[in-house]
């Protein structure tokens, strides 16, 4: 009995490791950040993601999504830095070609291309600006809104991603989707405007850099509170679709995990949205500042219109 209980709470935790390394940021979180970030860009801009703001918020989850129809998807969303060698951003260059040459593209393949393929987003997304391709720019939009958002999150940039190295497995969940879901409503994600980028994939790369510079702290800071928290009160059961009973981490462990990491999942959720927005309005500034509402005949109702002004109002508030 005990030997079949062990074997089931291993496949649970299994599974569980599985949703989790599916959806990064979690969806609330990624929502969030491509929602947002339409409130950081500038008229005219603004006015013509506002009208696609719903899709730009669906949408921000496709690449998760895509994760099990495509086995090129899942390496769009890390890089597992420690790969190579111990000061990995200075070690490896940021262009593609170079890199390929020094480490075969099959290597960068396995170890995750994030940098390289934000980069060919904003190509691809110039492009359907320059010619005032909307639906294309749109998901493309979307698309880049996630990487840039999992670019943020420090276990994205690391080999143990998950803490399956350390025996702590299931804190990537508990770090971008746990904590942002108990958390998030509260959260003040203000950020400022939306600027330009002279240098995107250098930016990818700055952004990858401090995201790996935090990931000690996420590991450590876990195992130190591990030390003092009761065990028997880490995690709840829940019922979902009133059947199922699931376990799940409890909202004690979760918010004595926020307190110790000192507001880091609010921060970096905070930078992400300040991010997406500059490089959607990088790439459209690229493409020669096409007036694209000209071309869009969606039209808002004043209803409409009015709820979203208020929205941003509440972000500009930080509420
Ligand atoms: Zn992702």
């Amino acid at each position: 009995m005990k030997k079949i209980t062990i074997v089931l709470s291993v496949a649970f935790l299994f599974f569980i490791g599985s949703v989790i390394t599916l959806h990064a940021w979690g969806f609330w979180g990624h929502h969030k950040i491509n929602r947002l970030a339409v409130f950081t860009l500038p008229d005219p801009l603004k006015s013509f993601y506002e009208k696609h703001i719903d899709f730009i918020t669906d949408h921000a989850v496709d690449p998760d999504l895509r994760r099990n129809l495509s086995k090129n998807e899942g390496v769009r969303h890390y890089i597992d830095a420690e790969i190579y060698g111990n000061a990995p951003f200075d070690s490896l260059p940021k262009l593609w070609k170079d890199a390929s040459k020094k480490y075969k593209a099959d290597t960068l393949m396995k170890y995750g291309i994030n940098p390289w393929y934000i980069d060919s987003l904003m190509t691809q997304l110039t492009q359907a600006f320059r010619d005032y391709k909307i639906e294309i720019a749109l998901s493309i939009s979307a698309d880049l809104g996630h990487y840039i958002g999992d670019a943020h999150v420090p276990l994205h940039t690391s080999i143990n991603y998950d803490g399956q190295l350390t025996g702590q497995k299931g804190i990537h969940g508990l770090w971008e989707s746990r904590i942002p879901e108990i958390m998030g409503d509260k959260y003040n994600l203000y950020a400022g405007k939306a600027s330009y980028i002279a240098d995107p994939l250098a930016e990818s790369w700055k952004i990858l850099r401090e995201s790996y510079s935090e990931k000690d702290s996420v590991l450590s800071l876990q195992c130190k509170m591990e030390d003092t928290f009761p065990i028997d009160k880490k995690y709840i059961m829940i019922t979902k679709n009133d059947t199922v009973k699931i376990q799940i981490v409890s909202e004690r462990y979760a918010r004595a995990y926020n307190s110790l990491l000192n507001g880091m999942v609010e921060r970096k959720m905070r930078k992400a949205i300040v991010e997406v927005g500059s490089f959607w309005y990088t790439a459209w500034v690229n493409a020669g500042k096409p007036t694209i509402n000209e071309f869009d005949r969606t039209i808002l109702a004043p209803e409409t219109t009015k709820k979203l002004s208020d929205e941003e109002s509440r972000w500009l508030s930080g509420k």
